[in-house]
């Protein structure tokens, strides 16, 4: 009789098990459901989707587009993506072309997506930064910047539910002092590496506006570009050659540049490559222990991502200083 019962504790176990692991394609079916209560999100990236769900709170309900280690710069649409942009209420994408796949970007045109960079821009072309003849768009990067999305977002789902506009206008209010206190903590461990180490040599370059806002100060410290290096260019995708290796080893040992970064999605085959070089030329130069996120978020939300960013390049240019 025993027997018997271990029989069954044994399925009903693993049922259990699996019931409660995470399961994305229920959970997108959860979020295709017709459900009135909640404002069905879709996000193109990770980095707006956290903000929406910091605001929006439990009256939101979000999907991320283009999650896990996908490219944004590249995203096409797959089997299954027009179903989301029709079943969402509200679509937000990071623009400034960053989701430049020709058919995303087709549809996030053709639908009512708030893109978020574009708008800032429209506000305060000033703040951003020119690249390939185009923007910058990871302005993520700079946490005074991404900051100013929040009264967008607050704003957006105060249009489709009036409602409850208090409540997102008080956890808008909410996240923006909690971003503002993030930007000051990332000033302040920055601050801590000599002027001389803050060099940052990552594989593509999505780091400007993080160099310009906490490497150089917003420029009071000097020209953000040279304390900032990617051999790679705008999109994770570039090849890189010998003149860019030759280019990067004259930076390394200019600067006297010891590690360079490694982001969590790209490949570490070029920066392998540009090690191997500096060793072949005698040159000391290191891979970072741990990767930065650059395109992905990694962590559980944006706030999270932009902290662990700021620790490890702390601890990787001046490990002396690190004191939490
Ligand atoms: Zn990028």
């Amino acid at each position: 009789m025993r027997l018997l019962k271990a029989f069954w504790i044994i399925p009903l176990l693993s049922l259990l098990w699996f019931r409660s692991a995470p399961n994305t394609y229920s959970e997108l079916q959860r979020w295709m459901e017709p459900n009135t209560k909640k404002i069905h999100v879709l996000a193109t990236t990770k980095m707006c989707a956290s903000l929406v769900e910091k605001i929006g709170a439990k009256r939101v309900h979000v999907w991320t587009l283009i999650d896990e280690d996908l490219d944004p710069h590249s995203y096409q649409l797959v089997k299954g993506d027009r179903e989301k942009f029709r079943r969402a209420d509200l679509i937000v994408a990071n623009g400034l072309h960053l989701e430049h796949g020709r058919s995303l970007n087709n549809l996030l045109k053709q639908s009512k997506t708030l893109f978020l960079g574009d708008r800032i821009m429209e506000q305060s072309p000033e703040l951003f930064l020119p690249m390939d003849e185009g923007i910058d768009p990871h302005f993520w990067m700079d946490v005074s910047l991404f900051s100013r999305s929040v009264p967008l977002i607050v704003e957006a789902l105060q249009q489709k539910d009036p409602a409850h506009s208090e409540e997102y206008a008080l956890r808008g209010g909410a996240l923006l002092l909690e971003l503002d206190q993030l930007d000051h903590k990332i000033r302040v461990r920055m601050s801590k590496i000599p002027l001389d180490k803050r060099y940052l040599v990552t594989s593509h370059d999505a780091f400007q506006y993080f160099a310009r806002r906490y490497l150089v100060d917003n420029g009071a410290l000097g020209d953000f570009k040279e304390h900032f290096f990617a051999p790679e260019g705008i999109s994770p995708d570039g090849q890189i050659g010998a003149l860019d290796i030759q280019k990067i080893i004259h930076h390394v040992v200019k600067n006297k540049v010891l590690v360079v970064f490694a982001e969590s999605n790209i490949s570490k085959d070029s920066l392998n490559k540009i090690l191997e070089a500096c060793h072949v030329q005698g040159v000391e130069l290191r891979l970072s222990k741990t990767d930065l996120y650059a395109d992905s978020m990694g962590e559980e939300s944006y706030i999270k991502m932009m902290d662990h960013n700021s620790k490890v390049i702390q601890q990787e240019l001046f490990p002396t200083s690190w004191d939490e």
